[in-house]
């Protein structure tokens, strides 16, 4: 079997083909876990619900993962975003780039503000992004 065709089994029964991928980022680590939509649907039901259909936040295109924004829960807002596989690692790349240069020998208020403000940064970069991508493939 060609193993660039993209036909990885499930995770989880290993028996069909584990087309949904759901990239979760926790603490600035990315797990990939490959699932067919009947797993999928059996380990993360609302998951599985809402990605289905759910456009990228980004770049408008089918979402690949639902995830918690890293960001958001730094600042104390938990909320699932949704994002396609190329906008998701150009994201995860950018903001830990980002994170590195940040100064850590501050406050607490200093560092949420300092994360507010890079989230920021973040969306105006992936829009940037996302245009460019646009007009690169044109
Ligand atoms: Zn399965
Ligand atoms: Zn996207």
């Amino acid at each position: 079997m060609d193993p660039a065709s993209g036909d990885e089994l499930c995770d989880r029964c290993h028996l069909k083909r584990g087309s949904c991928h759901i990239l979760a980022i926790v603490n600035g680590e990315k797990s990939k876990r490959n699932l067919c939509p009947d797993c999928l649907a059996i380990e993360s039901p609302s998951l599985a619900a809402l990605t289905n259909g759910a456009p990228c936040e980004y770049c408008g295109g089918p979402a690949s993962s639902g995830s918690i924004d890293t960001l958001g829960n730094l600042v104390g807002e938990q909320h699932l975003v949704y994002r396609c596989y190329p906008c998701t690692i150009e994201m995860s790349d950018f903001v830990q780039k980002a994170m590195k240069a940040l100064p850590t020998d501050v406050t607490h208020e200093t560092m949420t503000e300092n994360f507010r403000r890079l989230r920021k940064t973040v969306n105006e970069h992936m829009r940037e992004w996302v245009r460019l991508r646009r007009l690169g493939s044109n």
